[in-house]
C-alpha cells in the first residue's frame, strides 16, 4: 500500500500536500515525494524515509496556489533509493505521474520502450508507465487520449495521477484496483488514497471505481470518464459525520471490520511480491 494525492486548487500547494502525505503514512513509506507544476520547470522533491524528511526540503520553496502530485512509497518493483521514489517522469520529461499500485507486464512495455530508444533512471513500473503515456502523448491530441491508450496496454492495479508539463493547469487521474477518494473543497479539487488526508478540507467527496479516470482543471471544474472516454455522471456525496464513522463504513465496531478486511489487506500488502505463477516471493528491497 502506499498513497497518492493530487491538488489543483488556490491554496498553498505544498501545505496540502505535505500534510495529505502525513495523514496517508501510516499506509506505508519508504520514501515520499512532491512535484509541483506552473510557472516554468516542474518543481521536484523526493527523499528516503519519512514524510518529515521531505518536509524539511520542500518548506525551503516559496509555493503559492498550483497544480501537484504526491507519493508515499511502499516499493514493489525496484529498491528504496531516491530514483525510485515518485513521482517519476518521462526521459524527454514531458510527462510527470505518481502511482499506487503494481504494472504486471512492465517487462514487455519496458523491452518496446527500449526498442524505441527510451532508457530509464530506475527500476520502478511506475516509471516505465510514465514513458508509455509520453510515448503514447506524441501522436494523441490529449493526455486522456495518450492515457487510454496506456491502459490498453498496461495490466495491473494502479491509483494514479499524470500531469502533462505542457499543460500544468490539469491532473488526470485512472483508478483500476487502487483506492481513490475525489474531494471538492472550496479553494480546488483534491484527490487522494484516503478519505483522511480529505477530510480536512471538504466534506463533498466522491469515490471513484474501478475503470474510472477524472479530469481535475482549474476553478473546480471536473469531469468523471470510463476508460472509453465517455463522460459519467457522478453526484459528490457529502459526509457529514466524523472520520472515524466514514472508515467504519457499516460495521459496528472497528475490529469487526478489521477482520473482515484481512483477506483485503493481505493480499495488498504482498501485491507485486508474490507471484502466483511461479510460486516466487520476491521482496523488491532486498533482492
Ligand atoms: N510499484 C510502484 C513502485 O514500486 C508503486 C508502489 C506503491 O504502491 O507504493 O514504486
Amino acid at each position: 500500500m502506499c498513497g497518492i494525492i493530487a491538488y489543483n486548487g488556490t491554496k498553498k500547494v505544498d501545505s496540502v500536500l505535505l500534510n495529505a502525505l502525513k495523514a496517508m503514512e501510516y499506509r506505508g513509506y519508504d520514501s515520499a515525494g512532491v512535484a509541483v507544476f506552473g510557472g516554468g520547470n516542474p518543481v521536484l522533491h523526493r527523499a528516503l524515509g519519512e514524510v518529515n524528511n521531505l518536509s524539511e526540503q520542500v518548506l525551503q520553496e516559496s509555493f503559492t496556489s498550483g497544480v501537484g502530485i504526491g507519493h508515499t512509497r511502499w516499493a514493489t518493483h525496484g529498491g528504496v533509493s531516491l530514483d525510485n521514489t515518485h513521482p517519476h517522469y518521462s526521459q524527454d520529461e514531458s510527462v510527470y505521474l505518481v502511482h499506487n499500485g503494481i504494472i504486471e507486464n512492465f517487462t514487455e512495455i519496458k523491452s518496446f520502450l527500449e526498442k524505441e530508444g527510451v532508457s530509464f533512471y530506475g527500476q520502478t513500473d511506475t516509471e516505465i508507465l510514465a514513458n508509455l503515456v509520453a510515448y503514447h502523448l506524441k501522436k494523441e491530441d490529449s493526455l486522456v487520449s495518450a492515457l487510454k491508450k496506456t491502459l490498453k496496454e498496461a495490466r495491473g492495479a494502479y491509483g494514479l495521477a499524470v500531469v502533462e508539463v505542457a499543460n500544468p493547469n490539469e491532473i488526470v487521474v485512472a483508478k483500476n484496483g487502487s483506492p481513490i477518494i475525489l474531494g471538492v473543497a472550496d479553494h480546488g479539487l483534491i484527490l487522494a488514497s484516503d478519505v483522511n488526508a480529505i477530510i480536512p478540507y471538504t466534506r463533498d467527496i466522491l469515490y471513484m471505481q474501478d475503470g474510472e479516470m477524472a479530469i481535475l482543471r482549474e476553478n473546480n471544474d471536473y469531469q468523471i470518464l470510463n476508460f472509453q472516454g465517455d463522460a459519467k455522471d457522478r453526484p459528490l456525496e457529502h459526509v457529514d459525520h466524523d472520520i472515524g464513522m466514514v472508515e467504519k463504513g457499516d460495521f459496528e465496531y472497528f475490529m469487526l471490520k478489521e477482520i473482515y478486511e484481512q483477506p483485503a489487506v493481505i493480499y495488498n500488502t504482498a501485491r507485486g511480491r508474490i507471484n502466483y505463477d511461479t510460486g516466487e516471493v520476491k521482496l523488491g528491497g532486498l533482492e
